[in-house]
């Protein structure tokens, strides 16, 4: 017996009695975490009236352009939502998703969240567009989702470091002010855009004076 067989055999005898990593799926799932990003879901508020109020925020929000709505204006005789519209189609395109969760943020209503919903593969690629009618809760099952979970604040390990004033990850919190030019002096240029560009924001902003100020080049 070669030195690798027993090399092997001595891997498998290592590890065999270890729990399993893997797990039976379908039988069997895994726990997900609560900020779990799957399937999109439409809410309701408790009186049953739709949360979406059509304004297309979602869409535009969207990088992969997976979200398509035609907004339809609600009149007394027919509410959907509280708004002066309401989506009366509403599809997104689950093979353009990317899952990133920009639609939920967007959403000034609260009307879609991304739930734990991932078992979502089709043979047919016109299975993966959800529908309204696919996505809405049902009458009597309002919920605000993955919305409860996002309202809480990230745990303190989850900061991002960035660059202060030292100049170095020092771990702490970021900050609008931190990633711009913020509270970091600028002794030295710091250029957002391209040196003569730069050179105008600080002319008009007055508030930083350019090292080594190039002279513009007359076109
Ligand atoms: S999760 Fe991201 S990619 Fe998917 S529909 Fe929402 S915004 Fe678009
Ligand atoms: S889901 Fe939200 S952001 Fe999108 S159209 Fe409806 S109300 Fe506007």
């Amino acid at each position: 017996m070669s030195f690798d067989i027993l090399k092997g055999m001595a891997t498998t005898l290592k590890n065999m009695g270890k729990k399993p990593t893997t797990v039976s799926f379908p039988e069997e799932e895994r726990e997900l975490p609560p900020r779990f990003r799957g399937r999109h879901v439409l809410h309701r508020y408790d009186n049953e009236l739709e949360r979406c109020v059509g304004c297309y925020l979602c869409a535009g929000a969207c990088p992969a352009d997976a979200i398509y709505i035609e907004a339809e204006e609600n009149t007394e005789e027919d509410r959907v939502s509280p708004g002066e519209r309401y989506a009366k189609v509403f599809d997104v395109n689950l093979l353009r998703c990317i899952f990133c969760g920009y639609c939920q943020a967007a959403c000034p209503t609260g009307a879609i969240t991304l739930e734990h919903e991932y078992k979502l593969a089709s043979f047919y690629p016109e299975d993966m567009v959800f529908h309204k009618e696919q996505l809405l809760e049902p009458r009597g099952q309002a919920t605000i989702g993955s919305n409860a979970v996002w309202f809480e604040p990230p745990p303190p390990e989850t900061a991002q470091p960035v660059p202060q004033e030292s100049k170095v990850f020092d771990g702490s919190e970021a900050s609008a002010a931190a990633v711009g030019l913020g509270n970091i002096h600028t002794e030295e240029p710091v250029l957002l855009v391209n040196e003569e560009q730069d050179e105008d924001r600080r002319e008009i902003t007055g508030k930083m004076k350019p090292v080594g100020k190039k002279k513009r080049q007359e076109p």
